[in-house]
């Protein structure tokens, strides 16, 4: 865990690019970190749990939430709006645990600009074929939407030099290694523990 502040971990991809999975695991291995959960207007898919995957919401609901400033990004994403709650980072920071965001590149963009120090994660797919078997396997979109999100994919992917760090997920085991890694140096950055050098000199 991180002392003082908790440290926020943006992870973005294309969807199809495994981030969730990565996410998961990181979840799993360590308890110091929660993840954010996102409301959205997005209709729940059959394996997602409310309170969960994400707080579904109505758009009335969500509307009021943005006019309220409970936000503290949201955006437009393949037709739907999703955002993240201030309420979540509180709750990271009341409990001493790292937060991890599972959001696109304008969720991103705008939580590193209301919080500087947070670290972005950018997941690739190792190629183009992988990409479109990864989203057709998948099984839960239209051809449609499937078309939709491939766009929508590439176009994720030009914003990549917005985050601190490129992640190709071309195999599980040495993607989550990496990400690991990217975990264990970040909590150790000096600018994060300043506090111990600092007691120890004293
Ligand atoms: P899905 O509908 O497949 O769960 O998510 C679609 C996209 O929305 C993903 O790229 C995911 O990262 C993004 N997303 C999920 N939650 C949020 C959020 O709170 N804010 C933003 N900006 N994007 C989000």
């Amino acid at each position: 865990m991180s002392k003082g502040k908790p440290l926020l971990i943006i992870v973005s991809s294309p969807s199809g690019a495994g981030k969730t999975t990565l996410c998961k695991r990181l979840l799993n291995e360590f308890s110091d970190i929660r993840f954010s959960i996102s409301h959205t207007t997005r209709v729940p898919r059959a394996n997602e749990v409310d309170g969960r995957d994400y707080i579904f919401t109505d758009k009335d609901t969500f509307d009021k939430m943005v006019d309220d400033e409970q936000f503290v990004e949201w955006a437009h994403v393949h037709g739907n709006r999703y955002g993240t709650s201030h309420g979540e980072i509180r709750a990271a920071a009341a409990q001493g645990m790292d937060l991890i965001f599972d959001v696109d590149y304008q969720g991103a963009r705008q939580i590193k600009s209301n919080y500087p120090d947070a670290i972005g994660v950018f997941i690739l797919p190792p190629s183009i074929d992988e990409l479109k078997l990864r989203l057709s396997a998948r099984g839960t979109e239209t051809p449609e939407s499937l078309e939709q999100r491939f766009k929508a994919a590439l176009g994720e992917i030009a914003h990549y030099e917005e985050f601190d760090y490129l992640l190709v997920n071309d195999e599980v085991n040495a993607a989550y290694d990496r990400l690991r890694a990217i975990l264990q140096a970040e909590r150790i950055r000096i600018f994060r523990n300043g506090e111990v050098a600092r007691k120890l000199l004293e």
